[in-house]
């Protein structure tokens, strides 16, 4: 069976972006309808040619007069910018976005997306770590699905299928790589390089998630993200170490029964599944061997030396804006690591110290975390600047 989809990538030249594209060049049901990048005009130029979608955006406006140059000779539209983003999402014809964007910028074009009636294939987990209840009931009230792209929360979302009364769900168990610094003591992190933190052991990413990985902020914006998606209070989400990624994560049920989705690392199978639910189709990927993993092993996360782990689960029972000051914060910082701006420790130290500073608002609107937003990145900029933290590089 083919399946039929008209999609809008947003993000299109990043990670996710360019594997979603490898689908849709297997399967013919998929029309890709629009698409953006940021800055990346070569390869969204050529993606266009192939792709043939109706419009292209580019969010990096100086840049976006050459693309419209460069496409000239096609009947594609071009837009630029925030707007030219909300105009991808919104885009006629498509059905489901793709929100392949990396950080914030994913929220507003999510939310309007949603509002004009388009399925989400959610990649972009800042999204809900932001703006995780507005999203969700917004989602509900304009009978929108939201089907995870992350591998772990496309496993929880797998293992959920027949459930039919969610009150069932006693944990989830949500895995964990580990990343590149897993058995690295404390002493040894102060001086790890923006190299060391890229060199993920199992999966190839965007450099802004491969860090997150390495410092386990990703592991805490996923447990943000099971939260909104699969409405369970934060304590039923357990982080569980998995160093050999197989096992993509886990729940267990009411009668003990753990139910888990397992596969080689490979993000082609959560995003195809995203589109294929809740059927299955063929995709030529690496199967496991089983023969090949003497064990899988498991270890419970280190929050003395992952601080950033205990400081999401803080954010997420503080509620309000504290996980939207978070993700600010870890954006600010994550940039300022991959400019050699601070040591990799120091990125915790500012992430605690910004969550100190920034107001508290208990009830946020989506207002409330625009500027909640403006506010961190700035406390945490000025941190980054006047290098006032204890484990800063000399
Ligand atoms: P990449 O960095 O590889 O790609 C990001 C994409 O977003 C690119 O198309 C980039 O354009 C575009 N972009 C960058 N900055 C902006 C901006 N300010 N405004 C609008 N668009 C922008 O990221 P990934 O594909 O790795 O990750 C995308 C999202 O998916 C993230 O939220 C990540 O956490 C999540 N995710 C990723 C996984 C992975 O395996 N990569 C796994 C699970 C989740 P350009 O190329 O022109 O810069
Ligand atoms: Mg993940």
């Amino acid at each position: 069976m083919e399946f039929e989809k008209k999609i809008a990538v947003l993000g299109s030249t990043g990670s996710i972006g360019t594997q979603t594209l490898e689908i849709a060049r297997e399967y013919k049901g998929i029309k890709i309808e629009a698409m953006s990048a940021h800055s990346n005009i070569d390869l969204i130029e050529k993606q266009a040619r192939e792709f043939k979608p109706k419009m292209v955006c580019l969010t990096n406006e100086e840049k976006a007069k050459d693309l419209k140059i460069k496409l000239a000779d096609t009947d594609i539209k071009v837009v630029q910018g925030k707007d030219g983003l909300i105009e991808t999402a919104t885009a006629d014809g498509a059905d489901t976005v793709v929100t392949a964007v990396v950080g914030i910028s994913g929220l507003e074009p999510t939310i309007e997306a949603i509002k004009a009636k388009k399925n989400i294939a959610l990649a972009n987990k800042e999204t809900l770590v932001t703006g995780g209840h507005i999203v969700m009931d917004l989602a509900k009230e304009n009978g929108v699905e939201i089907l995870p792209v992350d591998s772990e929360h496309s496993a929880i979302f797998q293992s959920l299928q027949g459930c039919k009364d969610r009150r069932e769900v006693k944990r989830i168990l949500l895995t964990a790589s580990g990343g590149p610094f897993r058995t690295r003591p404390k002493e040894e992190l102060y001086g790890v390089t923006r190299a060391d933190a890229l060199n993920h052991p199992n999966w190839s990413m965007g450099a802004k998630v491969t860090i997150d990985s390495a410092s386990m902020m990703n592991k805490g914006f996923e447990v943000m993200e099971a939260r909104w998606l699969f409405g369970v209070r934060p304590e039923q989400i357990e982080v569980v170490v998995h160093p050999q990624s197989i096992i993509h994560s886990m729940v267990q049920f009411a009668d003990g029964a753990v139910k888990a989705q397992l596969g080689m690392p490979d993000m082609r199978v959560p995003i195809q599944f995203a589109f294929s639910y809740p059927r299955r189709l063929p995709l030529s990927v690496e199967r496991i061997d089983f023969t090949r993993f003497h064990e899988l092993t498991f270890e419970q996360p280190d929050t003395r030396r992952f601080r950033n782990l205990a400081l999401a689960y803080d954010a997420l029972h503080r509620g309000g804006n504290m996980p939207c000051i978070v993700n600010a914060a870890n954006e600010v910082v994550v940039e300022a690591f991959l400019h050699d701006r601070i040591s990799f420790l120091g990125m915790s130290d500012v992430i605690a110290r910004t969550m100190e500073r920034v107001s508290f608002v208990g009830r946020p609107t989506y207002d409330d975390y625009v500027a909640t937003d403006a506010e961190a990145r700035r406390v945490a900029e000025e941190l980054v600047t006047s290098g006032g933290t204890p484990t800063l590089n000399p």
